[in-house]
């Protein structure tokens, strides 16, 4: 039974629309089950109907034809139970309602199961036979177990066929295309579509005459790819920050490492020419990213496919290859890469979609930093079919429009020259302190790791960072970064921002931060080897980075400690005993050391409660709410299924900050809040009005965050967080945010437009 229901859901999951995706179950179950009718119902929201879409059985003439209005007959039944319904004889319920259309009257036995999906009914799947009797469990246990795995094909070929019609029916255009997730802001303008250079799958392999020639030829190819990106990387340079510009290095070193030049070259010695031999050595590489579990890592893999096809193309033709693009350019693509995205212009480019990747993509880092709309993770976007549309793309909701109706255009014309007044007006505000109303000062920080830079964040006027993650440097490299090499990398950030404080964060790698070089395989990773415990039983990795870092601040002194994933007092002490280790060493050798503040992130739910004991054993607190929220709510963070649990705006989750900053006020430490909640203005508000000393975010957030904060007094935060203080739910809260920012006359910060 499993492998028919497996083939059954490969069949419908390649039909190239719902219809034909509803044919398939129809004539499949029917076989499958032997029975003499099997249909579906859809349900009709707009007609407020259940629809007869498919049968295999009843006359096909009858499709479309027999609606039930809702709530009535056995479909309506089946509904409102979401449940199977099992009968011997249909017309004994008191519900059955005869549709002598279809010439019911002969069938007796009914079967019918529920097709949910994120807790909605889509429809249901029926199935009827001749003889009077029940459903055996065996059948009845198929049927459901098919319909629950119905559900997320026929809203993918719901989803294509809508695409379908939207690109037929020009006025139908009014409905928009939902992505995973997006970069903040609006764009109008036309599709580009970029596509695979060169199809590397469909490289055949190919004796080689002279390898030598051969070898040769692939030589000058890389080095012409070398050359491609370093000029990609140049045209950049003004345009991005310099860490991002190190992505390009980045690519540069991943396609002069050994592993991919002497695998080809292997390849060729052994007899297969070089566009072969290299397919051969890249689809290793894609399949070994692919199989890690770090989701930054698995992104990888389409970089390493991007530079495969950059030296096909190269091995295949030695002139560039030139490419034009109009004003008002959408970048689109199955898997658009961050050099394709860098070869567009930037006065040019005003929009990026991605049917592939996620918001941990390098296109998502690039665009965010680029501060240009993206959205990214499509189920079915037909890229092909967009060249030279009409798109609207909406970063905020993910959202992209195709073929917009005139209003629509008008509508993100609007909100695109608002939002160009609003980032010309936020820019006003660098110079000016984080100070709201009624005078009371905050300190606004950035995050700084991934890619993220130190010039925008002293470009937004930054007043240091307040968690620089450190993990970064090591999750980028092939295996652990040295002690002088680490002190390297710190002391550009601790130097950029001198006198400023920076607050450093030990190695947090574990749950979803996977080194490749240090593989931890686990049932739970969130809550396994993570943060400082991996950092205590390896206590010769800590000592090394703790011995870069406090060398790194010699002479700086702005350097302050941040301990991740603490979850009880011995953690600490044992940690803090490494520390004083480290900095005696460091004395001994003659290093001009000083010892720095040290502090604790508050994300494990257990230091809600303890912090009157750390209180005597550290200097400050940092509330990292994008753990604490996943530990509290029990939301894996990562996990799109239940992404719409996960909220940090949830009751439970103000509270529990709430009791933090009395606790840590009352013993005389600071308390900042360093997750993805402190860059979100609505929150931030929130936040202060708690006592929060500062709040630490990424620099693409902090001007919007400052205008919020310059905006309200204290005492107007404090007011908020008392309406919010009864309310029951994350969603109420957040309202009554919006409200307040609307009212303010900052709508803009939370959603396009200003
Ligand atoms: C947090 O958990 O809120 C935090 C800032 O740490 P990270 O996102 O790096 O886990
Ligand atoms: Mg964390």
């Amino acid at each position: 039974m499993l492998d028919i229901l497996r083939r059954i859901i490969q069949e419908v999951n390649r039909a190239p629309d719902l219809s034909r995706a509803l044919d398939v179950i129809v004539t499949r179950v029917k076989q499958a089950m032997a029975v003499d009718v099997c249909s579906v119902y859809l349900v009709d929201h707009d007609a407020q109907q259940y629809v007869m879409m498919a049968t295999d059985g009843y006359s096909p003439s009858v499709i479309g034809q027999v609606r039930l209005d809702f709530g009535q007959g056995l479909v309506g039944e089946v509904v409102r139970r979401e449940e199977p319904l099992n009968l011997g004889n249909a017309s004994d319920h008191p519900n059955f309602i005869l549709s002598s259309q279809i010439g019911e009257e002969v069938y007796h036995g009914f079967l019918g199961v529920p097709i949910i999906q994120h807790r909605a009914v889509l429809g249901v799947l029926v199935v009827r036979q001749r003889e009077r009797r029940r459903f055996a469990e065996q059948e009845e246990t198929f049927l459901f177990t098919l319909g629950a795995q119905l559900a997320g094909a026929i809203s993918h070929a719901e989803a294509s066929g809508d695409m379908d019609r939207m690109l037929r029916e020009s006025d139908e255009s009014r409905f928009a295309l939902k992505g995973v997730s997006g970069t903040p802001g609006a764009a109008v303008g036309r599709a580009h579509v970029v596509y695979p250079l060169a199809n590397l799958d469909a490289i055949p392999d190919r004796p080689v005459q002279d390898v030598n020639a051969e070898i040769a030829g692939f030589h000058a190819a890389i080095a012409a790819v070398e050359r491609d990106m370093r000029m990609m990387s140049a045209r950049m340079v003004d345009v991005l920050p310099v860490e991002d510009i190190a992505l390009f290095d980045a690519l540069i070193l991943m396609l002069r490492s050994e592993n991919l030049i002497d695998g080809t070259i292997d390849g060729i010695r052994a007899g297969n020419w070089a566009p072969g031999a290299l397919r051969k050595t890249i689809s290793e590489h894609v399949s070994a990213f692919e199989k890690m579990e770090d989701p930054y890592l698995r992104e990888r893999a389409g970089d390493v496919r991007d530079l495969g096809r950059r030296v096909i193309e190269r091995l295949q033709s030695s002139q560039p290859v030139t490419r034009t693009y109009a004003a008002n350019t959408i970048l689109v693509g199955e898997e658009v890469s961050a050099s394709q995205l860098a070869e567009v212009p930037a006065n040019l480019l005003v929009g990026v979609v991605s049917a592939r990747g996620s918001s941990a993509s390098h296109v998502a880092i690039l665009a965010r930093a680029l501060g240009i709309p993206a959205v990214m993770g499509f189920d079915d976007l037909p890229v092909a079919r967009l060249e030279g549309q009409e798109l609207v793309v909406d970063g905020y909701q993910a959202r992209l429009f195709v073929r917009p109706s005139e209003a629509i255009r008008k509508e993100f014309k609007r909100l695109q020259r608002e939002e160009t007044e609003l980032s010309n007006e936020l820019q006003e505000l660098v110079s000016l302190p984080a100070e709201t109303l009624d005078g009371f000062r905050v300190s606004l920080y950035a995050n700084t790791g991934l890619l993220t830079d130190i010039t925008p964040s002293l470009r937004c006027g930054a007043e240091g960072v307040g968690l620089y993650r450190t993990e970064v440097p090591f999750l980028i490299r092939d295996r652990f970064p040295g002690e002088e090499e680490q002190r390297r990398t710190y002391r550009q950030v601790l130097k950029a921002f001198a006198p400023a404080p920076v607050t450093v964060r030990t190695l947090d790698v574990g749950g979803d931060k996977i080194l490749s070089y240090f593989p931890v395989v686990e049932d739970n990773p969130f809550l396994g080897w993570r943060g400082i415990r991996i950092s205590l039983d390896h206590p010769e990795i800590f000592l090394a980075q703790v011995r870069a870092i406090m060398r790194a601040s010699v002479g700086l002194n702005n350097l302050r400690l941040l301990l991740p994933m603490i979850s009880n007092v011995a953690e600490i002490d044992s940690a803090l005993g490494l520390i004083k280790r480290a900095h005696k060493e460091l004395r001994d050798d003659g290093e001009d050391v000083v010892f720095p503040p040290v502090g604790v992130m508050i994300e494990v739910p257990s230091t809600i409660y303890q912090v009157p004991a750390m209180s005597q054993r550290v200097d400050f607190f940092s509330i990292g709410t994008n753990d604490l929220t996943q530990y509290l709510l029990a939301v894996d963070r990562n996990n799109a299924q239940v992404a719409a649990l996960y909220d940090s705006l949830h009751p439970a989750v103000l509270r529990a900050i709430h009791q933090v900053v009395r606790a840590a006020h009352a013993a005389d430490r600071p308390v900042s809040v360093c997750g993805e909640m402190a860059g979100d203005p609505a929150s931030a508000l929130l936040l202060l009005g708690m006592g929060i000393d500062s709040l630490s975010m990424s620099a693409a957030s902090l001007l919007r965050v400052k205008w919020a904060v310059r905006s309200f007094g204290l005492a107007q935060m404090q007011a908020l967080l008392e309406e919010a203080d009864v309310l029951e739910d994350g969603a109420a809260v957040r309202a009554l945010l919006h409200r307040s920012l609307d009212e303010a006359g900052l709508g803009g910060l939370v959603r396009a437009g200003r």
